[in-house]
């Protein structure tokens, strides 16, 4: 028996006439921490967006420890243990960065409020100075950071990271990175979607690129990094 968390096995996801996903088989164990690189369009958010049913798969199975939920709910999906930090920071813009943080409890109710924000203020600084602000009036970086949080506030098993550097400054890619080792380094266990193939593969234990809607290449984060055809295409050939 495989140690997978989420299993993808033979995905087709289609719009209408267009296929999106092509037999897609992947797999992230319980700890690791997984990158699916690839450029626009390749399919990356709509893997990541079938996990919770939206799309609905048309052909294979998606597993989350060894349970088939490719036709469950997005509730019952987000309740079993798998929470997603969104592209495009999906904050409540008008609520402080504790209320929101305090939204990431909804699915478990209040018993452990008080030790995981206090987790989380240790974890991002930026958040506990912070707290009483409203979201919208916060730095890009700084509400990448709340939608994380927020989305580990739910004590996911697994943690999904749709381009958490999108947008953001150099500097605070790094910061936001740096975060992302302590978390993997304590035990999460992480898959993310990146066009920032270097960072995404130097955090990685093992990575997919993904093409046309299909997997082209896998191998360890450092194999990934040292392939010619993934140096050419997503780290400017160097
Ligand atoms: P990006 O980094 O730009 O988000 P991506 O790798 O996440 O790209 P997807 O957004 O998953 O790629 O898109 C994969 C393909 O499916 C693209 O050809 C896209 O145009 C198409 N697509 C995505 N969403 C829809 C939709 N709701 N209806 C029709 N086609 C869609």
């Amino acid at each position: 028996m495989s140690n997978a968390m989420l299993e993808f096995r033979d995905v087709d996801v289609f719009y209408g006439p267009i296929q999106a996903l092509q037999q897609v088989s992947l797999q992230v164990n319980e700890g690791e921490t997984v990158a699916l690189i690839g450029a626009n369009g390749a399919g990356k958010s709509t893997l990541l967006m079938s996990i919770f049913g939206q799309p609905r798969i048309s052909g294979g199975q998606i597993l989350f420890r060894g349970e088939d939920i490719s036709r469950r709910s997005t509730h019952y999906v987000a309740s079993s243990g798998i929470a997603q930090a969104p592209e495009g920071r999906r904050i409540f813009p008008d609520m402080s960065v504790e209320e929101n943080l305090l939204m990431g409890t909804i699915t478990l109710g209040n018993r452990y409020v008080d030790e995981d924000l206090q987790r989380m203020f240790d974890l991002f600084p930026r958040l506990k100075e912070r707290r009483n602000q409203r979201a919208m009036t916060m730095s890009g970086g700084e509400q990448q950071m709340l939608a994380i949080a927020r989305a580990l506030m739910s004590r996911p098993k697994l943690l999904l990271l749709d381009e958490p550097s999108l947008g953001l400054a150099p500097i605070i890619v790094k910061q936001i990175f740096s975060i992302l080792r302590e978390l993997t380094r304590g035990g999460m266990t992480l898959f993310l979607v990146e066009q920032n193939a270097n960072h995404a593969l130097k955090l990685s234990d093992r990575g997919y690129v993904m093409v046309n809607g299909q997997i082209r290449l896998t191998g360890s984060g450092a194999e990934l990094l040292s392939n010619q055809e993934v140096r050419k295409a997503y780290l400017g050939g160097v």
